[in-house]
């Protein structure tokens, strides 16, 4: 018998399956879609694989034998092999690639297992697999035995426990006890301020408490002093949390549908299992899409099938999930990227045996292996996250196209803001179209939309992030009691160091981009390769002392704020206060208990909150989106700006949204002022025209990547004429250009952009190049091919 796998060399990649003899003993475990080590290469290293195919095929003499199977079942079903050969069309990456992306990393990095007797194990089988251990590796088994602990796992007699290369399988978080009786006694100088005062705070505490707690507040040195005189102790607790989801969540039932959401449910229940047919679900802000998900899951559930919502990783709060689990209790699984790899794995298989119904989760969460899919719901279906922009660069939307096609279910796309893609096919028919234009909350009304031109105010020294006319309107909702929601948009913005004197920006020294000012852990930091280094107190480039720092941040319009109004209680949303595990959610939970008045935020707050008490919503600075270098940019602006709007007057209070803005004529601002979509569309989508762009042009940016810059511009030159020799002449090629940050890890970019309308070959000279950068001649040349790039840049 021949096996055929698809190995993962790094590499040396190919889509082409090895052949590989099965060994006799394996013969009866051999499966499509389980993970083997084979041997590879001329030094015969051990490498895991995929198999594909089996066959009993004329065996040739010179051929390698598997050494060993990793599942007794398989970890990829047919669906799942079917997928990654559909996605490969558009998917310029190797299939293996593909494959991995289905699975939870546990599995991919899988070195071992653990052998454990489960019940009705017999006393001979014990004998000979365990002798007298509570538990074996199966890689000290002979190939017997091997076989014979597979027949075993598969009749639930042996339980396997699978080991991964890393540790990450478990989460620990770091805690801390105060150590009273020493602390008391203890001396710390006056003129150590900090020390002092941390000390005060801790006589204070009885109970122990994360870490990050302290160091929210105080740095690492301080923290350290403390456990190095055993002032306090800390040890490290492993954390579960995806047990968690369940506590504490009410029960709800089904509200009564209002006519327009009434209309969606039918429509589209009434296509379950039928045929597949995609929905685009229009919907204002706060229109009740999530109820209309709830119903269609709930009739998807009845039907005896199962169903996956996807969300953007942002939205991914208690909030939102609380709302699938409370209708839907244990039938839910929820795949969050802060669940450890054991987490993750251990919500895969709960999915895999079947004991999930529904799904909730981001992206990746397309490839949960449900059976009998009768729905596949993505909500914001705009995001641009929902295309990975790493290997395998996969749009979620694209493959849950492809999973609703397999499994003939519907697929809906909901948004107030839909992408111009999505749009386009609604109007053309190849989507069903349905909207909900009003609030689903009768008192609650769509908010009133002003724009502040801020040249006005400019000049004004205590205007830098806040206008007159904002500021008034933050005090007269605090007076009300109410609270108020506060954007900054960061995109394309950041903090720096530059030198007054002679102008120097402190960059990276691996990639063309200037070192962003961390306030928190005072240091620069490269937001590319990670690079890090303390802040300099004298110009790098002339050494003179009159260095200053740039803080445009979210911090900087804290600390003027908290100026201008002290009496406000103020929190910051941004990555700095959200790094560490469950701080997003905390910031929240404290902001609906109404612990805080105002909610200070980059993009991330934008997205999905419901809190009835938020009255206003301000945006800082509405520009900085809208003047970077790619077509998407207003429509980006468009949705931001109608998202953020959307989080005021939720309920029976009104709202109202004050946008600040330097180009107040700017369409993509007059249309969200307005709150008008079709207007919007109507218009972006003539410039997309002009201009032949998505969804008018099919496009595909290619990024070629090398250390030297003589030899990637020579081979971005040669990728143009392989383009220009294969293709017709109505594709448009544009570059090759170096990209707009031309180094980053050290490696020059260039960049070639493609635009058609019809091209026949596109697929095919694309994998051609793919496969000509693995070449030895080509010497570490990177190629990076994205279909319709989400970015430009
Ligand atoms: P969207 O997802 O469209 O932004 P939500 O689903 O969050 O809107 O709904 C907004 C609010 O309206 C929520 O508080 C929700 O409970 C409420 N809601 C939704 N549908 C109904 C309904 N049919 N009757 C009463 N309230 C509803
Ligand atoms: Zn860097």
């Amino acid at each position: 018998m021949l096996a055929q796998v698809i190995v993962d060399v790094p590499l040396m990649q190919t889509d082409k399956p090895y052949s590989y003899r099965v060994p006799k003993a394996l013969a009866g475990l051999m499966q499509e879609g389980i993970r083997v080590h084979v041997p590879f290469g001329k030094a015969n290293r051990l490498i895991q694989g995929i198999v594909v195919a089996l066959s009993d095929e004329e065996e040739p003499t010179d051929i390698k034998e598997i050494a060993e199977i990793l599942d007794y079942r398989p970890v990829l079903n047919q669906e799942q092999l079917w997928l990654a050969g559909q996605m490969r069309k558009t998917v310029f990456s190797y299939k293996i690639s593909i494959l991995k992306a289905m699975l939870p990393n546990l599995l991919n990095s899988t070195y071992d297992k653990i052998l454990h007797a489960g019940a009705g194990l017999s006393d001979e089988d014990r004998r000979e697999i365990f002798a007298t251990k509570e538990e074996v590796r199966f890689s000290d088994l002979d190939v017997d035995n091997q076989a014979r602990v597979m027949r075993l796992a598969q009749a639930g007699k042996i339980e396997v426990e699978y080991l991964a290369k890393d540790k990450k399988q478990i989460k620990t978080e770091k805690w801390y006890r105060v150590c009273h009786e020493r602390l008391s006694q203890y001396e710390i100088s006056n003129r150590a301020k900090k020390r002092q005062m941390l000390k005060e705070e801790l006589l204070k505490q009885e109970e122990p408490a994360p870490l990050s707690q302290l160091k929210e507040r105080y740095s690492s040195e301080i923290i350290h002093y403390f456990e190095e005189n055993g002032l306090i102790s800390v040890w490290e607790e492993e954390v579960s949390r995806a047990q968690n989801y369940f506590d504490n969540v009410e029960a709800s039932q089904a509200l009564t549908l209002n006519p327009e959401q009434a209309i969606a449910v039918r429509e589209i229940t009434s296509m379950i299992g039928r045929e597949s047919q995609t929905y685009l679900l229009q919907g204002v802000t706060g229109s009740g899409k999530t109820e209309v998900y709830l119903q269609v899951i709930d009739q998807v559930l009845q039907d005896g099938k199962t169903a996956i919502m996807l969300v953007p990783e942002i939205s991914l709060t208690p909030q939102v999930t609380n709302r699938f689990i409370s209708r839907f209790g244990q039938q839910v699984a929820i795949l969050h990227s802060g669940l450890s790899d054991g987490e993750k794995y251990d919500e895969w298989r709960k999915i895999e045996r079947g004991e999930a119904q529904v799904v909730v989760g981001a992206r990746s969460a397309v490839f949960a292996p449900l059976k009998n899919l009768g729905a596949i719901i993505i909500d914001e279906e705009h995001e641009a996250s929902y295309k990975q922009d790493s290997n395998p660069r996969y749009h979620a939307r694209d493959v849950a196209k492809l999973r609703a096609e397999y499994n003939r279910a519907v697929l809906v796309l909901g948004s107030a803001t839909p992408s111009l893609e999505s749009r386009a096919r609604a109007s053309k028919g190849l989507y069903g179209l349905l909207t909900l234009q009003k609030r689903a909350n009768p008192l609650a009304r769509i908010p009133r939309v002003d724009i502040i031109d801020f040249r006005d105010y400019i000049g004004r020294q205590e205007t830098s992030n806040f206008t007159p006319p904002l500021l008034e309107k933050i005090q007269e909702k605090l007076a009300r009691k109410e609270q108020v929601v506060l954007m900054l948009n960061r995109r394309g913005y950041s903090s720096f160091v530059m030198c007054r004197d002679c102008g120097t920006v402190d960059q990276c020294p691996n990639c063309d981009i200037s070192l962003t000012l961390h306030m928190d852990s005072r240091s620069m930091n490269c937001h590319y390769c990670g690079f890090q280094k303390g802040i300099p107190h004298t110009c790098p480039n002339c050494q003179n002392p009159s260095i200053r720092y740039y803080g445009t941040g979210t911090q900087k319009a804290y600390d003027e704020l908290q100026q201008l109004i002290p009496e406000a209680r103020i929190l910051r949303m941004d990555v700095d206060t959200t790094r560490k595990k469950g701080a997003h959610e905390d910031l929240l939970g404290r902001f609906g208990r109404q612990e805080a008045d105002i909610l200070l935020g980059t993009q991330m707050i934008a997205k999905g909150l419901d809190f009835p008490n938020v009255t206003l919503v301000g945006v800082l600075n509405a520009d900085t989106a809208l003047n970077l270098p790619d077509f998407r940019s207003s429509e980006r602006t468009f949705q931001l700006l109608t998202q953020v709007a959307g989080r005021a007057g939720r309920a029976d209070k009104e709202g109202e949204v004050l946008i600040q803005t330097y180009n107040p004529h700017h369409y993509a601002l007059a249309f969200a002022k307005n709150q008008d979509y079709e207007g919007f569309y109507r218009y972006e989508m003539a410039i997309r025209r002009n201009l032949g762009y998505p969804p008018y042009y099919f496009t595909v940016g290619l990024t070629l990547s090398h250390k030297s810059e003589e030899f990637v511009m020579k081979k971005a030159f040669e990728t143009v004429a392989v383009l220009r020799g294969n293709l017709t002449e109505y594709i448009q090629i544009l570059g090759p250009t170096p990209k707009p940050v031309a180094r980053t890890h050290n490696l020059y970019h260039y960049q070639i952009i493609l635009k058609y309308r019809k091209e026949d070959n596109v697929e095919q000279v694309l994998n051609q190049i793919l496969d000509w950068t693995q070449e030895k001649e080509q010497k570490d040349l990177r190629l990076i091919i994205d279909n319709e790039p989400q970015q430009m840049m």
